[in-house]
This record gives C-alpha cells, sequence and structure tokens, in this order.
C-alpha cells in the first residue's frame, strides 16, 4: 500500500465467463484510457469463470503488465464480491466500475471523470434506451420503487454499474466490511456529493446474462435488507392490524354464538380467514430469516470470498 493513491484512476471490472467479450473490451476499453493522460489501472476480478477467461486475462497482463492486475477468486462468489476484492486493493484517487460484457461502453468513462473533477464524490450512470429483457426492466423499475419507499436512497438507476467514485467513498465501502450488499446503494449511502450522468447502454456484446432469475431475487433482496429493516416493520403494522381485526371477528362469533346459537354455515369463511392469517405467517417467517441468514452470515465472520492468485507488477 506504499505508493496508495499515486494513480488517479482506478477501473475495475468484475469478469465471469465472459471470453467472448474480454477481447473486444481491450480493444475498445486501453484506447480510451491512454487518450485520458492520467495514470490508471484496471483491476479485473476473474470471479471463477469455467470458460476461457482466465487465460485471456492473464495473456493481458502479459501484454500491459504496467496498467492491469487480475485477481483470480477460487470460484464463483458473484458480481458484488468481484468488485469488492478489487475496491479493496484499488491504488487510484477516483474509481470506476464498469461491466465486462459492454453493456457500459467505456467510452462513457470521461463523462464521469468530468464529474468526478467537479468534486463529485459518486458518480452514478443512468442508462438511456436501456437495452435488457422488458421483464428485467419492470422488475427494476418495482425494485426502484420499493427502495425509494423504504430507504433513503435516492438513485434513478440503481442496476447501471458504471459509476465513478472518489477513494474515500471507496475506503468507507471497504471498512463497511459488507456481505451481502449492493455497491452502488451502499456507496450513495457514503458519498457527500453524489450526482448522476446519462450513460448509453448497448446490448450485451456476447453470451447472455450471468444472473438467473434466482440470483436476480437474490441480488434485490440484499438491496432492500442491507439498508433498510422497514419490511420487519411494516410486517408487524400489518400483523397487528390483522391481530385486531381477528379479536373483532373473534368477538362478533362469540357474540352470535350467544345469541343465536351454534351455526355451521360459516365454517368457509373460517377457512378463509385461517388460511389467509397462516399465509401472512408464513410471509413473516420468511422475512425474518432473510434478515436472519444475513446477520448469520456476518456474525460467522467467513471469508467472504477466496483469492487464487492476482497478477500484478510488484509496486
Ligand atoms: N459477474 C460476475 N460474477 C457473477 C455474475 C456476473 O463477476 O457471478 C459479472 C459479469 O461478468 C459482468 C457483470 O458482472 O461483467 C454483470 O453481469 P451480467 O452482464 O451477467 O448482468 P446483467 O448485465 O444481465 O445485469
Ligand atoms: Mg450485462
Amino acid at each position: 500500500m506504499s505508493n496508495s493513491e499515486s494513480i488517479s484512476l482506478s477501473v475495475v471490472i468484475p469478469v465471469y465467463n465472459e471470453q467472448g467479450n474480454l477481447p473486444t473490451l481491450f480493444a475498445r476499453l486501453y484506447p480510451v484510457l491512454d487518450a485520458l493522460g492520467r495514470s490508471y489501472e484496471i483491476l479485473f476480478t476473474n470471479d471463477g469463470s469455467a470458460d476461457q477467461s482466465g487465460e485471456l486475462l492473464a495473456a493481458q497482463y502479459a501484454a500491459r503488465p504496467d496498467v492491469t492486475r487480475v485477481i483470480e477468486f477460487k470460484s464463483n462468489y458473484g458480481q458484488h464480491m468481484a468488485v469488492m476484492a478489487a475496491l479493496e486493493r484499488v491504488r487510484g484517487k477516483v474509481i470506476v466500475t464498469l461491466d465486462a460484457d459492454l453493456q457500459n461502453p467505456p467510452e462513457e468513462i470521461p463523462k464521469l471523470l468530468a464529474k468526478t473533477d467537479e468534486g463529485y464524490d459518486c458518480v452514478g450512470g443512468v442508462r438511456q434506451n436501456r437495452q435488457d429483457s422488458f421483464f428485467r426492466r419492470y422488475i427494476s423499475k418495482l425494485i426502484n420503487w420499493i427502495r425509494s419507499r423504504t430507504t433513503n436512497i435516492r438513485m434513478s438507476d440503481q442496476g447501471c454499474m458504471l459509476r465513478a467514485y472518489s477513494r474515500a467513498v471507496v475506503d468507507g465501502i471497504v471498512r463497511s466490511g459488507a456481505v451481502n450488499t449492493f455497491i452502488p446503494a451502499l456507496a450513495y449511502s457514503l458519498a457527500r456529493k453524489a450526482t448522476e450522468v446519462p450513460v448509453a447502454h448497448e446490448e450485451r456484446h456476447a453470451g447472455t446474462s450471468n444472473y438467473s432469475l434466482y440470483s436476480l431475487i437474490r441480488l434485490n433482496f440484499d438491496l432492500i435488507t442491507y439498508f433498510t429493516t422497514a419490511p420487519l416493520q411494516l410486517f408487524t403494522i400489518f400483523a397487528m392490524f390483522c391481530s385486531g381485526f381477528s379479536f373483532l371477528l373473534v368477538i362478533i362469533l362469540g357474540t352470535r354464538r350467544l345469541i343465536i346459537g351454534p351455526e355451521e354455515g360459516g365454517i368457509f369463511t373460517l377457512f378463509g380467514i385461517l388460511f389467509f392469517l397462516i399465509s401472512v405467517c408464513m410471509v413473516g417467517i420468511g422475512l425474518i430469516g432473510e434478515y436472519m441468514g444475513r446477520t448469520y452470515q456476518v456474525v460467522r465472520k467467513r471469508a467472504r470470498y477466496q483469492i487464487s492468485h492476482i497478477l500484478e507488477a510488484s509496486e
């Protein structure tokens, strides 16, 4: 860490099975950065790729050892851990994150840097004409809405990974030691002066998205649970209403029993109410589980990721 901050820019890129994209990424990214006229480094994290990504990264390191660093994970720990591992090792004053699949054009990096030069410490890209499936865009809108209602994080496009941060913000992210987190939102919560810029968005250059529906759901749970316990509280409030209502029902039914005598016609209504309440309980237990599981992961302090080796020139 001796010459920490002696570099002006660090670019952080998580890579998972991106062999079809890496050659084009290299061909487009390096010229953009070379043209900036600032000292820079690029940190790739190979997140346990099963394809040729590792070999391609090693070859690129051999070609440009002056500006390239490659962190090799032992297996797949997910995009945000891949970014985290790189953030823990950056040397630049400004840090830019980027996806490897060229959905975020590297040519947009100077736009972000113009903002950090103005003194903003967190610059978020907002994807214009987002090139993702209708389903993905719809889910994004929904999660954006939930997030904006339950947290004080204000972002127009949380899913865009093309972002720039000051070193102070990145140090804050690293110090947080977060396990299940959503880095753009965490960065925002640590920033003093945040802004956004419109950036182009392209279709995935090659291959398909690495996110299955399951990992997408998990990631979005991470986003909400890391920043707020509002769902737990909303649930409690809802449960209180339900129990109040059920109590009223018991009183009404009890009174009817005393006045009219035994009735059987209401059995299905009762079943309906019962099933409803049981499902409410199940949701609540699941919700508690979401928080519990994450608490557990933090408490047991297991290594968040394992590195097999790092390719970098000695300082
Ligand atoms: N990625 C990763 N680990 C994973 C999944 C994805 O490092 O387990 C990387 C991937 O290589 C890409 C970025 O994270 O650079 C975004 O992934 P992807 O394009 O699949 O997500 P989408 O654009 O569909 O949200
Ligand atoms: Mg993508």
